[in-house]
This record gives structure tokens, C-alpha cells and sequence, in this order.
């Protein structure tokens, strides 16, 4: 590594050390000679020899001040390029960012021109490198800086603060037209495609934004703020982007406490599994049951799936969590009625794990459970993260007698193409059209699209989250016939014994459809 100058040492200052340890050795020299040798050395002239031993003296001390700076400059060159530049992007380490971050707020502090921290993350990264392999992660990571550093404008400042977690400080001035419409053009310019070297990799972001100096001017807390903002940007949803507000200080409290928490309730034995029956309109006959998870905290009581499956994700919870309602939900399928199949959801970190189907298939042999009562519910986000894997799992367990359902139909990915590849049996029309159905013309049409795409596919098709009448029967005139909602039965546990084993849908069945 060449050695650079350290600003803190002038050039005259180096001269003026350099040149006095030479005189300084010259003068020792002489000393040496007068006093050490005396007259051993009659033979040759006492200048010659003291000009000499004076000359390589002052030359080895020169040498040697010389060299002490080179080496101090070269170890604090080195220092200072691993503290504060990413080896693998060449972007602004965390610590580096912190310094730009705080440089910044004392200029907004001076000029009162705002500046933005955006924080942007690719989600699930740590699945992603775990899934893909940390040689094609890092690939991916150098794909996503080149385009981060292609659509930011020149003067925009851009480090890399996590493994999948990047910051850009970028002026009021520098952003083209409103804050809103450039975020999302970032994000949706970011969430295309990557093509690695052996797949094309499709990733989701979520994204967290500060305002300087009004959310504040430390560059700690700024950080902070725009990690809280991003952390409610993904609870959200696939690809949000949230500017901080100071509620979120007690939304990140709660979530520190859920993700605390969630070990000790797997432990303690929390959780537990209701069934929500789907029916069959023109038999009347129950057909399935989707098993959904349930927390009930010892003095919070219950803790919505919505609340903690996202944490279960990030934190990895999901994967002893998930082989449990696995397990669970199929050992349960033995109280169920024997020509009823129990549908299980599995979430896009699970299901994109490396033994994923390893783990169905001990279950199976582990419950004695049939291939043809067990479903699988995954979204279109699960099984576009890599095409290519997602595509094999789908066929191992087609091959293995398992339908998959693709769950929240019509909420998730743009290109359908996908469908074409995919063995899957089943589309689950997402519950915003069914809510709609009835009032917006547009909702109506979504599910009659939907119904159709099935039929050309060959696939099956349920709509979720029917809670009316007049829902129901303009679901059947479009032809989606299997339905699961409020209507028919909410989530209950399962009740041993009885003869319909969900509590209260032997009641609600004859209600509604007698
Ligand atoms: P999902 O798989 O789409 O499940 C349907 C959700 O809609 C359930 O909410 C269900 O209680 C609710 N629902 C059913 N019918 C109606 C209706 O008529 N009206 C309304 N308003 N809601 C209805 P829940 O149980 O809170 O679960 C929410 C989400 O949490 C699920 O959405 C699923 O994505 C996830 N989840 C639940 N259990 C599990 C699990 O065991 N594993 C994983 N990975 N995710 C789960
Ligand atoms: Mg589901
Ligand atoms: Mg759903």
C-alpha cells in the first residue's frame, strides 16, 4: 500500500524533523569518534574519517525519521480505509457515515437548507445470501450500489451501513420535484430485477427517511430515526417508504418487545392453531380448513399474526414457529373430517429455506398424514425472491401429491408469467377485491379475470374474507365457487370430540345455507 501523507504533519514540519535528526547524528558521530577511537585510527586522516562516519550516520537517522513516517502514515492510511470505506462496494462504512451525517447537520444548522437521510434496505437480505450463497449475495450487492450510485444525483452522499442497509444524504436542493414521487421512483427502479451470474434475482425494499434538522441533528438519533421509519415502511408492506414521525419511538419499544418476548413464548408453549373452515357453495360441503397461528400472552393476551410474523421473519423465530403449525397442523388433520384437507401458510422465509422440503416430508412420515389433506398457502413474494429455486421446491411437491395454494392472489407481483412455470393447484383471491365486490365495479372485474386465469390454467380458485350474502353469490355468478370468510365461520380452535370439530360451523353451515 503507498504511503500517504498525513495532513496533520506539515511537509515543513517532516523537513525540519528529518534534517535535525541528521544534524543531530553528525554530531554524535563526531562525539563517537573523538571519544571511542581516540588514536587507533591514526593511519587515516581524522576528517576524512570523521566526514564519513558523519555522512552515515546522518544518513541511516535520516533514513530511519523518514521511514518512522512512512510507516505511521501507511498503518494510518490502512486504518482509515477499513474504518471508513466498504470493501466490497467501495461505499462509506457506517462509522464514515456517521461523520458525513454529522457534518451535514451543522451545515442545515448554518443554512437552514434541509437534508434528507434516506435509509434504504433490501428485505430479508440475510435469507436472500443465506438461499443464494454469499458469493452470488455479494454479486447482488454490487448490482444494487452500482444502480443506487446511477440514480442518485452527483453530490449525494451514499454509504453502506448494514449488510443489506444503505444511506444517502442527499439536499432539499438535489431532489428532483417532490420527495414522494423521486422516493418511489427510487424504489421502483431498485425492486427490478437483478441478473447474477446464475439467476436473475428479484428483491423488495423498504425505505426510512429523516428530515434534518427537524427530526433532529445527532447524527446517532438521526440514524436511528431513519431505521424506525424504515422499520414501520416494512411493516407496510412489500416495497413502503415512510418519512419518521415520533410515534414510531413507541412502535420500535413494542416490536423490541415482541421480538424479546418470542422466544420465551415458544418455550412457555404460547401459541395454538385455529381452523377456519372453506366451503363449497353449491354442495354446502366443507371442503378444507386453513390452520391460522395464535398468541396468547400470559398478561397481553392476544397478539395478532400480523403483529408478530414479520418480527418471526427478521429475527429467524419464523423457522421453529413455522415447523411447528406444520406439525401441528398436520397431526390436527386426524380430528378433521377424513374427506377434508388442512391448509397450512408458510411463510417466504420459510418456504425458501434450504431443507424446506426435507421438513414437509419428515412431517408427513412423522404425522402419517396423506398427501392429498395438506396444502400449502404462499404468496406470489415467497416464490418470486428466486424464480428458479422456487420453481423446483414447487415441483418437488408436486411431485410429492401436495397442492400449494398461491395466497393473497392479486395483491403481490405485476408479471404473471410466472404462473406459466409454476406448478401450483390453487389461486386464493385476495380479501381487498371480495370486500369490494359488491360497491366498485373494478373489484368485480379483478375476480371475474381472476376466475378466468384459473380456468385457462387449470388451476383451482377460493376467495377469502367473505363476510356477506350479496359477496358470496356475485362470487359465484363470476364462478369463483370455494369461499372462506366470517360468513361461513371465523378462525376457532379445534374442539375434540364434536361432531364437526369446529366450534359453532355445524351451526353457521345449516344457517347459511338451508
Ligand atoms: P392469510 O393467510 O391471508 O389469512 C387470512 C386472514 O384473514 C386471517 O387473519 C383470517 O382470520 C382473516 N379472515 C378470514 N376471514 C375473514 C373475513 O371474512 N373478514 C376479515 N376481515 N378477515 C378474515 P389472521 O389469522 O389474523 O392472519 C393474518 C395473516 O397472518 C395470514 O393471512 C397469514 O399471512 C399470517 N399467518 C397466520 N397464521 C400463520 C401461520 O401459521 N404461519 C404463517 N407463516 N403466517 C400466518
Ligand atoms: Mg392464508
Ligand atoms: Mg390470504
Amino acid at each position: 500500500m503507498a504511503a500517504a501523507s498525513n495532513p496533520t504533519r506539515t511537509p515543513i514540519f517532516r523537513l525540519l524533523t528529518i534534517a535535525s535528526s541528521g544534524i543531530g547524528s553528525f554530531i554524535l558521530g563526531l562525539w563517537g569518534l573523538r571519544f571511542g577511537f581516540g588514536d587507533g585510527l591514526a593511519s587515516m586522516q581524522t576528517g576524512t574519517m570523521i566526514a564519513i562516519i558523519a555522512a552515515l550516520c546522518a544518513l541511516a537517522s535520516a533514513g530511519a525519521a523518514l521511514s518512522f513516517f512512512a510507516g505511521v502514515d501507511e498503518s494510518a492510511d490502512y486504518v482509515f480505509k477499513e474504518t471508513h470505506f466498504d470493501k466490497l462496494t467501495g461505499l462509506l462504512a457506517r462509522p464514515a457515515m456517521v461523520g458525513r451525517i454529522a457534518d451535514a447537520a451543522s451545515a442545515t444548522m448554518k443554512t437552514g437548507e434541509p437534508v434528507f437521510l434516506i435509509d434504504i434496505d433490501i428485505d430479508r437480505f440475510k435469507q436472500i445470501n443465506d438461499a443464494i450463497g454469499y458469493s452470488q449475495g455479494d454479486e447482488l450487492i454490487v448490482a444494487f450500489t452500482s444502480r443506487l450510485k446511477a440514480a442518485m444525483p452527483e453530490g449525494a452522499v451514499i454509504g453502506r451501513i448494514g449488510a443489506g442497509e444503505f444511506a444517502v444524504l442527499i439536499t432539499d436542493r438535489e431532489i428532483e420535484g417532490p420527495l414522494e414521487s423521486a422516493v418511489e421512483k427510487l424504489i421502483e427502479k431498485m425492486m427490478e430485477p437483478y441478473q447474477l451470474s446464475s439467476h436473475l434475482q428479484s428483491v423488495s425494499l423498504s425505505v426510512g427517511i429523516v428530515a434534518m434538522p427537524k427530526d433532529g441533528v445527532d447524527p446517532v438519533l438521526v440514524l436511528r430515526r431513519s431505521n424506525l421509519a424504515l422499520q414501520n415502511a416494512r411493516a407496510s408492506g412489500v416495497g413502503n417508504w415512510s418519512v419518521f414521525h415520533s410515534d414510531m419511538s413507541q412502535v420500535a419499544d413494542y416490536r423490541q418487545w415482541v421480538e424479546s418476548e418470542l422466544h420465551i413464548a415458544f418455550d412457555r408453549g404460547d401459541f395454538d392453531l385455529h381452523y377456519q373452515p372453506q366451503l363449497d357453495l353449491p354442495s354446502g360441503r366443507i371442503v378444507g380448513y386453513e390452520a391460522l397461528i395464535r398468541w396468547r400472552h400470559p398478561e397481553r393476551g392476544m397478539i395478532p399474526p400480523m403483529e408478530f410474523i414479520p418480527i418471526a421473519e427478521e429475527t429467524g423465530m419464523i423457522g421453529p414457529i413455522g415447523e411447528w403449525v406444520l406439525r401441528k397442523a398436520c397431526s390436527d388433520a386426524r380430528h378433521l373430517p377424513e374427506d377434508c384437507f388442512v391448509a397450512v401458510n408458510i411463510s417466504p422465509v420459510q418456504f425458501m429455506t434450504k431443507d424446506f422440503v426435507g421438513i414437509v416430508r419428515d412431517t408427513m412420515a412423522s404425522t402419517g398424514i396423506r398427501p392429498s389433506r395438506l396444502e400449502l398457502e404462499v404468496t406470489e413474494t415467497a416464490m418470486m425472491q428466486d424464480r428458479d429455486r422456487a420453481a423446483a421446491i414447487l415441483r418437488q411437491l408436486a411431485d410429492m401429491g401436495i397442492s400449494v395454494a398461491v395466497d393473497d392472489f392479486g395483491t403481490g407481483y405485476s408479471n404473471l408469467s410466472y404462473l406459466i412455470d409454476f406448478s401450483f393447484g390453487k389461486l386464493k383471491i385476495d380479501r381487498s377485491f371480495v370486500s369490494r365486490i359488491d360497491t366498485d365495479s373494478s373489484s368485480g372485474a379483478v375476480v371475474s379475470t381472476i376466475v378466468g386465469l384459473s380456468r385457462a390454467l387449470g388451476v383451482s380458485i377460493i376467495a377469502e374474507g367473505v363476510e356477506t350474502e350479496n359477496q358470496a353469490t356475485l362470487l359465484r355468478a363470476a364462478g369463483c365457487e370455494v369461499v372462506q370468510g366470517f360468513l361461513y365461520g371465523r378462525p376457532a380452535p379445534l374442539e375434540l370430540g364434536e361432531a364437526l370439530t369446529i366450534h359453532g360451523t355445524r351451526e353457521r353451515r345449516v344457517a347459511n345455507l338451508h
